[in-house]
């Protein structure tokens, strides 16, 4: 049995036509389903739902054989896993973002301390560690978009797409860290004992997203 760990929205979304080209089509939609457990047309694969963040766990200890995880998931915290391949999905960008009108060139500038709210603290911290910027972080686990709003923060560091919740909110971005696309994850254990159908996978996926590109 190969087992693949995946995340509800649009991780899901996303990765049902990369599967139905590599012939799997997964049996339940999980939006109207609760089983966390779902069977696929090959009865050799499965999919285990899992939140976001967890799937490198999951993957890492050998609750899954894969997983599809977004980049920021990985850089900020997770070891122990193969990263094979880039799926090219769920693509966004991990991004600075103040208040309209924050002079956030000239704090930089000036070397003031800058108020950083962000559910990556890891990624944060390096990225102005590197640009010799001091900052004090604070963690969040949702709706960061407040925080330079309510006088919590500065800035925030957060996930952009089209940027319209941050126009929303009258935020602007200022500053990219990087881009962001979802990964294929495997465990290494598991590609040593399941080695021809793992690989097999891995190809068909590989396939399937060159030829989407
Ligand atoms: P949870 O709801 O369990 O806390 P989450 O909110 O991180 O998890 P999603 O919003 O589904 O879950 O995000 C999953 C992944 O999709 C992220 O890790 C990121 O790689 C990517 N992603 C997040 N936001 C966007 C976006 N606006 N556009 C494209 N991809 C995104
Ligand atoms: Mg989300």
């Amino acid at each position: 049995m190969i087992t693949l760990a995946l995340s509800k929205g649009r991780i899901f979304d996303d990765s049902l036509p990369l599967l139905r080209a590599a012939g799997i089509e997964v049996l339940e939609d999980p939006e109207k389903s609760r089983k966390l457990i779902i069977g696929t047309s090959r009865p050799d694969v499965r999919v285990v739902l899992v939140r976001a963040s967890d799937v490198p766990t999951y993957v890492q200890h050998g609750g899954a054989d894969l997983g599809v995880a977004g980049l920021d998931v990985l850089l900020e915290g997770s070891e122990g896993l193969y990263r094979v391949l880039d799926l090219n999905i769920a693509r966004c960008r991990l991004s600075v973002a103040v208040r309209e009108g924050f002079d956030y060139a000239g704090t930089v500038k000036q070397g003031s301390r800058l108020k950083v709210a962000t559910k990556y603290t890891h990624l944060a911290r390096q990225f102005f560690a590197s640009k010799g910027v001091h900052v004090d972080l604070i963690k969040l686990y949702g709706s960061m978009e407040l925080a330079p709003l309510t006088g919590l923060a500065d800035a925030i560091v957060d996930l952009v797409s089209t940027g319209s919740t941050l126009k929303a909110n009258h935020l602007v971005e200022v500053e990219k860290i990087m881009d962001i696309s979802s990964r294929l994850v495997v465990n290494p254990a598991a590609l040593k004992l399941k080695r021809e159908p793992l690989r097999a996978l891995i190809d068909a996926f590989e396939a399937a997203v060159k030829a989407r590109s």
